[in-house]
């Protein structure tokens, strides 16, 4: 395994993202599967595990939490949790409500309740990275940096992130507590970061671990545009015509890249790509399975040179003529 820092503690650069395992948006997956991936992501050396609350509203931390025992060592997990979405008591549980439903909820009393129920089911007395899941506009940044400094000083967590922020809000949560990173969308086709995101962090040592490195399976390389869908991708814009077909060309193009000048798939070359790129610390990898896990190991210990990156670039100029962001993912907003 190719591997970082983050805090002081070695990290796999390829972490294992559980959204999917929460079995809500992204369909069922069952409790040995998930199991099943979350120990095989050990036995790869892949450390760093994403998860979330809000993914199958605790499920996803609680299988997290059985994949531990079962393995037995606490210390061989990264455990990077998140804090500040709230589903709401009785929010229905379709793909499409549900997304309606999410809102940010940095509020104090959410904050704690948030951190005992995480450390509950994932059955840990500390958190390795605590991060704040999305901002939320009614509340100050610096107060949420506040709490969670103190959630550090108790020794409940050992670093602190944040996902989805802008400059600023890095800039204000800085100035109270520190902050080790940020979790932002990153992949081949969603590159806002380039901008001011990755420069700041890159010159203010913020590690980045991008999300959605394979553009949440568009760039796996199994979808055909007669490929249907019962997640949440049916809500997802990349996913409809007419730039489904879009990227998929962009996709077919980079698989043949991929195959003639390296002997790997799309999937390998579009993850490779997201560790290749200065500045980025740590690529999530989304699996549902062990089979799907295998695969990042293909993108380990080689690299793309300046040329490949090139024609990357204009094999998705080319292809994807009317690009669109994940802007669909941002929850609402509490007093909207
Ligand atoms: P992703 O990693 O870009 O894509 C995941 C999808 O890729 C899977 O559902 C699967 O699709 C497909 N896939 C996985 N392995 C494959 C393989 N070997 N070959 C072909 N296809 C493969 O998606 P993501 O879930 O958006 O991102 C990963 C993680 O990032 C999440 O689990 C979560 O931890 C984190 N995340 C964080 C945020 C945030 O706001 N901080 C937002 C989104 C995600 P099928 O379902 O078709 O099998």
């Amino acid at each position: 395994m190719e591997t970082t820092t983050l805090g002081g503690h070695s990290i796999s650069r390829i972490g294992l993202g559980t959204w999917a395992m929460g079995g809500m948006e992204w369909g069922a997956v069952s409790e040995s599967d998930a199991i099943h991936t979350l120990l095989a992501a050990i036995d790869h050396g892949i450390n760093f595990i994403d998860t979330a609350p809000i993914y199958g509203h605790g499920r996803s931390e609680e299988l997290l939490g059985k994949a531990i025992r079962q393995h037995g060592r606490r210390e061989d997990f990264y455990l990077a949790t998140k804090a500040g979405l709230d589903w709401g008591e009785d929010a229905p549980t379709t793909s499409g409500q549900r997304r309606a439903a999410i809102v940010a909820n940095l509020s104090p009393a959410r904050l704690l309740a948030e951190l005992e129920h995480s450390l509950r089911r994932l059955d840990t007395d500390y958190i390795d990275l605590y991060q704040v899941h999305w901002p939320d506009p009614t509340v100050d940044v610096a107060e949420t940096a506040e709490i969670l400094l103190g959630f550090q000083r108790a020794g409940k967590v050992r670093t602190l992130g944040v996902s989805n922020f802008t400059v600023p809000q890095m800039e204000r949560f800085r100035a109270i507590a520190p902050l080790a990173s940020n979790q932002p969308p990153y992949n081949l086709f969603e590159r806002a970061i380039d901008a001011e995101i990755l420069p700041w962090c890159a010159q203010n040592h913020v590690a980045v671990i991008c999300y959605s490195s394979l553009c949440r399976s568009l760039l796996g390389g199994r979808l055909r545009p007669e490929t249907g869908f019962d997640d949440i991708r049916r809500f997802d814009p990349k996913f409809q015509p007419p730039r489904f077909a879009q990227y998929l060309d962009a996709v077919r193009r980079l698989d043949a890249l991929a195959r003639e000048r390296f002997g790997k798939t799309v999937a390998e070359l579009a993850v490779r790509w997201v560790l290749d790129r200065p500045g980025i610390r740590v690529a999530l990898w989304g699996a549902k399975s062990p089979q799907q896990l295998q695969t990042a190991l293909g993108v380990l210990h080689w690299h793309l040179d300046a040329q490949a990156m090139a024609d990357i670039d204009a094999i998705v100029e080319q292809c994807v003529t009317d690009p669109v962001g994940p802007d669909y993912l941002t929850p609402g907003t509490r007093d909207a």
